[in-house]
Order: C-alpha cells, then sequence, then structure tokens
C-alpha cells in the first residue's frame, strides 16, 4: 500500500512565470527529444523531457493553458503560456483512462529530485550530435516504444501507481 504523504511535489513554471501547474507524484522517466516539434517550440536541438502520469498534475483553475494538438507524436496536445508562449506541459493519451503529462524540465523547480535523463529518442531528426554515453533511438515507432518501454520500467518501483 502506498501512502498518500510519500508522493513528491513538483512545480511546473513557464519561463515568464504567468502559468504554472502542480504534480503530484513521482516521475516515471526522463529523456531527450529530437524531434522537429520539440526544436521547433524549444528552439533548441533537442528538449529534455520529464514524464509523470497525466492524473498527477493539478492545472490551476480558472486553467490559462493554451492547448494545442499536433499530429506527431500522435494524441499530444500541448500546453503553452498565454503570455509568453513557450510550452509548459503536454498530455499524451496512452489509452482511454491512461494519460502521460510531458513536462519540459528547465520548467520544473524541483530539479534535483529528477531522475537522470536515460536516452535520446527521434535521433533520426538530430541537427547536433551528442556524445554522451546514453543509448541513441532513430525512428519513429523504435522511439515511442522506448518511452513506453522507459515509462513501464517507471511503473515497477514501489509507491506508484
Ligand atoms: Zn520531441
Ligand atoms: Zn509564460
Amino acid at each position: 500500500m502506498t501512502e498518500p504523504t510519500a508522493l513528491p511535489l513538483f512545480s511546473c513554471r513557464c519561463p515568464c512565470g504567468a502559468s504554472a501547474a502542480q504534480i503530484a507524484g513521482r516521475p516515471l522517466g526522463r529523456f531527450f527529444c529530437h524531434c522537429t516539434i520539440c526544436q521547433a517550440v524549444y528552439q533548441q536541438t533537442y528538449a529534455d523531457v520529464t514524464v509523470f502520469w497525466g492524473s498527477a498534475v493539478q492545472l490551476p483553475e480558472p486553467c490559462n493553458l493554451q492547448f494545442r494538438r499536433y499530429r506527431l507524436p500522435p494524441a499530444l496536445r500541448r500546453g503553452t503560456c498565454p503570455v509568453c508562449h513557450a510550452p509548459v506541459l503536454g498530455f499524451l493519451r496512452l489509452a482511454p483512462f491512461m494519460q502521460l503529462a510531458f513536462v519540459p524540465t528547465r520548467n520544473l523547480l524541483q530539479r534535483a529530485a529528477l531522475p537522470d535523463p536515460a536516452m535520446h529518442i527521434f535521433y533520426h531528426r538530430h541537427v547536433a550530435e551528442v556524445s554522451d554515453g546514453l543509448p541513441k533511438i532513430a525512428g519513429y515507432w523504435q522511439s515511442e516504444l522506448a518511452v513506453t518501454r522507459l515509462v513501464m520500467s517507471g511503473l515497477s518501483h514501489p509507491a506508484q501507481r
């Protein structure tokens, strides 16, 4: 049985601070994404992304985030700040009752509590060569599969749901 008090709390904030969300739950995984959408929205060669359960995210009420659907990756809704237009977080629906939250790691205030990045995905889209020891996953479906595996391995830890 898990103790509710054991859930770590994370604060997610856009760069200008106008948009924020609370996340009550353990991170399921963290990776670097080289997809063209990340390159465009973060204006970097790749993005540092941390994954949580969607249900762990508490959006502000009323929610000021502007959600937009992207065709790739499938069923991903990215929420951006109406003021600075930077991405705040995104939701990926895996199944009717299963949703993941993809949070740009730079938006999380408690960075010391996060796992280390496990891999690079969408590496076939990379514009800058990265020479670290992490696995480089190329290919669309290979990348999706690698994220699914990462999240599933995150589930096997205790005190997670
Ligand atoms: Zn991406
Ligand atoms: Zn903002």
